[in-house]
């Protein structure tokens, strides 16, 4: 199973946390973790194996916009900053997208995604 990680960054001390309280179930051998890349870095940083794109303003969802598009990704976790601006507002709506096209698992908050990493 492949788990997308994305967090802004006013949430991504809340990613951090969640990933650690949920590190019995990520750290499974059949769950990959893809990232953008910081944090990606933040996650590896906390003991994960991650496989990092490029940093989010760079492309960075898009790469993971892409593997949704795909079929290769099969949940979302993605703790956007709703009170920030985002010079790639256009690459996060389109992932968003993509998550609703292809009937992908999306958490944009940590209540949402603890009720779905628990159905893991
Ligand atoms: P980052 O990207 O993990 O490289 O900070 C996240 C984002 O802004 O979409």
């Amino acid at each position: 199973m492949n788990i997308a990680i994305i967090a802004h960054d006013g949430k991504k001390a809340e990613m951090i946390q969640f990933l650690s309280d949920y590190k019995a179930v990520l750290k499974q051998k059949n769950i990959h973790l893809y990232a953008t890349g910081t944090t990606g870095e933040k996650a590896e940083k906390a003991g994960f194996e991650v496989h990092k794109f490029l940093s989010g303003p760079l492309g960075g969802d898009a790469q993971i916009a892409a593997l949704i598009a795909e079929g290769n990704m099969h949940l979302v976790i993605f703790f956007r900053d709703p009170l920030e601006k985002h010079p790639h507002e256009p690459d996060i709506t389109m992932l968003m997208r993509l998550c609703d096209v292809h009937n992908i698992p999306l958490a944009t908050n940590p209540a949402t995604a603890e009720l779905l990493i628990k159905a893991v």
